[in-house]
């Protein structure tokens, strides 16, 4: 079938709207019509070449949401017209991780970039092979996907704000009740206010989490951090935030959270930490990036620097939780959109992403 996709044809080039041949599902895949996809980091990264090794033209996109519109044989979790939230992170369900409850970690993973699990992509232009950025790419009108990326919701749930849920709201807030399982009172600097790091600061809202102290450069983001439940700011570019934070937790913060791809700032969320704090890195800097720093602290300190990868999410289990936590208001997901295009804006929606005019742009399809 036919459809209309963003393509990507090289880095540093505009995206282009384009027709796109689809072919159906294969065994255990599933084709979702998209509703909305958001505007990631991730994929900024890959259009602006800091991450490098992606085979083009490619269709971006990991945060979306939309309707089943064909099962391939063997699928029988979803039917068409069951509304899903998009997941980036396949998982076989069997392995070790998936079976103790760590599947974003799933041991079967894809087989090469661009490409799904058997090794080939479903979508061609002109008779020419167009890669899926991820295994659920979303800048495209339909998209084909293993099974295990289409998670179920209930249909009463908002299609567009669900989206939201597939990357920043599951990455951010998953990083505070599911990585770090932070508790009631404990300290909190957030480095980044941007998509990710605001759902940081409202997972620590949702957990208690004092104080919650955000850190960024730009004036605008702090006080939008605000109202996603940050007590304290700190304008990096106006005072040493590794001093600031030290003053208002009296000995470090027991966590901090690198929500930006910055190699620099990775070393004051070190410095900045209580002894026993652990940071958490969620932004990923560009490919190859490496961070030094004193091992004394770590040893004599016991200090943790910890990866994080979307928010430890169990898809199945978590999709549907922050569905009922945003329904229930106790999910600001609304107040993350700033900006709304269509497929044709995403070019102006990358522009406003690395401009930092956005706490999260959405293309509504
Ligand atoms: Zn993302
Ligand atoms: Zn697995």
């Amino acid at each position: 079938m036919k459809m209309q996709a963003s393509l990507l044809h090289e880095p540093g080039r505009p995206l282009e709207v384009a027709d796109l041949d689809l072919e159906g599902p294969k065994e255990d895949e599933v084709m979702v019509r998209m509703i909305a996809t958001g505007v990631c980091h991730s994929c900024l990264h890959v259009v602006d070449g800091s991450w490098t090794g992606f085979p083009m033209p490619m269709v971006l996109g990991d945060e979306g949401a939309g309707i089943v519109e064909e099962i391939g044989p063997g699928v029988r979790h979803v039917k068409p017209g069951d509304h899903v939230i998009l997941s980036w992170a396949p998982a076989c369900g069997r392995c070790h991780y998936c079976v103790t409850g760590l599947s974003h970690l799933c041991e079967r993973q894809m087989p090469g970039k661009g490409v799904l699990m058997d090794g080939t992509s479903r979508m061609k232009i002109k008779g020419q092979t167009v890669y899926h950025y991820g295994p659920a790419c979303s800048y495209a009108s339909y998209s084909v996907m293993p099974a295990s990326c289409a998670i179920p919701i209930r249909n009463d749930m908002p299609l567009e704000v669900a989206a939201l849920i597939g990357c920043s709201v599951m990455t951010g807030v998953g990083s505070v009740i599911n990585t770090a399982a932070v508790t009631p009172g404990a300290s909190m600097a957030v480095f980044g206010t941007g998509g990710i790091g605001l759902n940081v600061i409202q997972g620590g809202t949702l957990v208690q989490a004092h104080p919650i102290i955000a850190v960024d450069i730009n004036p605008a983001k702090l006080e939008y951090a605000k109202s996603f439940g940050a007590t304290h700011t700190i304008d990096a570019r106006k005072e040493n935030p590794v001093e600031a934070i030290k003053d208002l937790t009296g000995r470090g913060a027991d966590y901090s959270f690198v929500a930006v791809g910055n190699a620099q700032v990775i070393n004051q969320a070190w410095d900045c930490l209580a002894s026993r704090g652990q940071c958490l890195l969620i932004g990923l800097p560009p490919t190859g990036s490496t961070v030094t720093f004193d091992t004394g602290n770590l040893q004599s300190n016991e200090r943790i620097l910890r990866g994080c990868k979307y928010g430890s999410a169990r898809t199945w289990d978590d999709f549907p939780r922050m569905v009922e936590l945003y329904l229930a208001g106790k999910l600001k997901i609304d107040e993350l959109v700033t900006r709304r295009f269509d497929l044709e804006g995403a070019n102006e929606a990358f522009d406003a992403l690395s401009a930092g005019e956005v706490a999260r742009g959405l293309i509504v399809f």
